[in-house]
């Protein structure tokens, strides 16, 4: 099956309900992604997240190029084997976690330069690099290398850092293409990435050069990290309305359950976020009554399920009880 997205239905109000094709599934929009941080969703096996109904997952590109490597993963049969999920993968530019975690960074208008945090081995990432190491992986959807900033950003740096993805930008694309050129029709689909910080001016800017390069889906980078919800939604708003309607929108990072459907409001189609299962390992539960802080006292004797509306075999098989008691066990059915 090749790629294609197809919008079915859209609310007056900007709310889009879809259909993403990969050749590893079809991902029924709007959809949120688990995260696979070290080629596995912490604490879940890919069994529970396929009973979970995930049909696709994000993969750090990151932490697979400092280990095993990509080399190895493309000798071991590729990313889909390697992580033991036949369903799609999205993969991320490793950029993020180059300018998070990463030591000794310098960033150029070549790539970023760092030391890996496992040996303290030095790299330079570039826009081809990170879209050879994704072909490399072989995921569904691979995003092109940005520049992430801190934010509040004041207004020059915010501008830079936007001049400087969209020429990474157009060097991830045009390498991309001549690697299609070279090898036939790739089974990969890539993203551009709209930066521009918290100024809506540099959101459409970043938005309009982005578009000249022709990606089949879109995604805004750069928020919910820190700022106000309004001020996300806000230049989410200002990005969606420039996007074209027939392709993918993914807001990247988010975001809190009770957000998400702002932000599908706004008309965005994908989201991710390390929440949920971060979260959990420190025993705090997402449910349809709120958060549930399962280590509270008041908790010890509750016989109740963890989410009474929920109809997932954790919800069925163990209470807010004996959850409390071992928190990480109800994770792994
Ligand atoms: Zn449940």
């Amino acid at each position: 099956m090749n790629f294609s997205f197809e919008v079915a239905k859209t609310d007056p109000a900007g709310a889009r309900r879809g259909r993403l094709s990969t050749p590893h599934g079809t991902v029924e929009t709007p959809f949120f992604m688990p995260v696979g941080t070290q080629a596995s969703v912490k604490a879940l096996t890919q069994e529970a997240l396929e009973e979970l109904g995930a049909e696709i997952i994000l993969a750090n590109t990151y932490h697979l190029y400092l280990r095993p490597g990509h080399e190895l993963v493309r000798k071991l049969g590729g990313l889909h084997r390697f992580m033991s999920w036949p369903r799609a993968i999205l993969m991320d530019s490793g950029g993020y976690q180059v300018f998070s975690l990463s030591e000794l960074r310098k960033i150029t208008d070549e790539g970023v330069r760092f030391r890996s945090h496992l040996d303290g081995s030095e790299h330079l990432l570039t826009p081809e690099k990170a879209a050879e190491i994704q072909l490399g992986l072989g995921s569904d959807i691979a995003m092109v290398l940005d520049e992430c900033i801190e934010t509040p950003a004041p207004r020059d740096k915010a501008e830079v850092a936007l001049k400087r993805t969209t020429e990474w930008a157009k060097r991830a694309r045009i390498h991309f293409q001549e690697c299609a050129r070279r090898n036939g029709n790739l089974s990969q689909w890539q993203f551009g990435i709209v930066q521009g910080a918290t100024f809506a001016d540099l959101r459409r800017e970043s938005a309009r050069q982005l578009l000249d390069l022709d990606f089949p889906g879109y995604a805004v980078g750069g928020l919910a990290v820190g700022e106000p919800h309004e001020t996300t939604c806000e230049m989410t708003a200002e990005v969606t309305a420039l996007l074209p309607k027939d392709r993918p929108r993914y807001l990247m990072g988010v975001g809190r359950p009770e957000q998400l459907a702002d932000y599908v409001g706004l008309g965005i189609d994908m989201m991710d976020c390390v929440l949920p299962t971060r979260a959990a390992r420190h025993a705090c539960l997402y449910t349809s009554e709120g958060r549930v802080l399962i280590k509270n006292a008041r908790y010890a004797q509750d016989q109740r399920p963890i989410d009474p509306k929920c109809t997932c075999s954790v919800c069925g098989r163990y209470s807010r009880g004996d959850s409390r008691h071992s928190p990480q066990r109800p994770l792994l059915p």
